[in-house]
C-alpha cells in the first residue's frame, strides 16, 4: 500500500533531529574548529550555504508544483493525498534531509545556530481547517462545494481533512482555502504559509 509505505518513510522533525545526532562525528572532531585551522575556506563555506539555500527554494517549489499538478491528474482528494505523500517520501524528503545535513555541518563550521528550513507546503498543511470554517458540536459545517441548508461537511480532526456526505467532495486545508477564496492551490499554499 502506498499509504503504509509513506508512513514508514516519512520523517518528522523529531526524527531529523535523531538522524542528525546519529550522524554526528565523535567528540574529537569539531566542525566549529575547522575554520580556525583553514580560515581561507570561509568564503567557500558561505558560498556553498548560499547554493544550498537556492536548492531548498527549488525543492520548495517542486513540492508545491507537484501538489498542484496532482489536483488535475488525481481528482479524488484522499487518493491524491496518498500519491502526493508517496512522491514526497520517495523523491523530496530524502533530498531535503541530505541538504539539511550538509547545511547543518556548514553552519556549525561558521559557528551559526542551525535554524531548520521548513517547506511552505508543510507550514500550510499545519494550519487547521477549523481556523477557516466553523463546525458545529458534531463536527459538521455547511459544504463549501455545494449549496445546502443542512450541514453535511464533516471535519476529521485526526488528519485535518473534510469530507462532504452530500456531494462527495472534500480535501485538506489547502483545498478548503482555495475553494473558499476561489484561488489556485499554489496561491493557497502561499497564503497559508
Ligand atoms: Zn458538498
Amino acid at each position: 500500500m502506498i499509504a503504509s509505505k509513506f508512513e514508514s518513510l516519512a520523517v518528522t522533525p523529531e526524527e531529523v533531529e535523531i538522524l542528525d545526532r546519529e550522524h554526528h562525528e565523535p567528540e574529537y572532531f569539531q566542525e566549529s574548529q575547522m575554520l580556525n585551522i583553514f580560515p581561507e575556506a570561509t568564503k567557500y563555506v558561505r558560498a556553498r550555504l548560499k547554493e544550498l539555500g537556492e536548492q531548498f527554494r527549488m525543492l520548495d517549489d517542486l513540492e508545491s508544483k507537484t501538489y498542484e499538478n496532482l489536483q488535475v491528474s488525481v481528482p479524488n482528494a484522499v487518493e491524491r493525498e496518498k500519491v502526493f505523500n508517496f512522491l514526497d517520501a520517495t523523491f523530496i524528503s530524502p533530498k531535503f534531509k541530505k541538504l539539511e545535513r550538509e547545511q547543518h555541518k556548514l553552519k556549525q563550521m561558521l559557528g551559526w545556530k542551525n535554524k531548520k528550513h521548513t517547506f511552505s507546503l508543510r507550514i500550510a498543511k499545519s494550519k487547521l481547517i477549523t481556523e477557516l470554517l466553523k463546525f458545529d458540536s458534531g463536527g459538521y459545517a455547511r459544504c463549501i462545494w455545494h449549496h445546502e441548508s443542512t450541514p453535511s461537511l464533516k471535519y476529521y480532526k485526526e488528519d485535518n481533512h473534510v469530507f462532504c456526505f452530500g456531494c462527495g467532495k472534500g480535501g485538506d486545508v489547502i483545498d478548503v482555502y482555495s475553494q473558499i477564496n476561489n484561488c489556485s492551490l499554489a496561491e493557497a499554499i502561499k497564503a497559508l504559509s
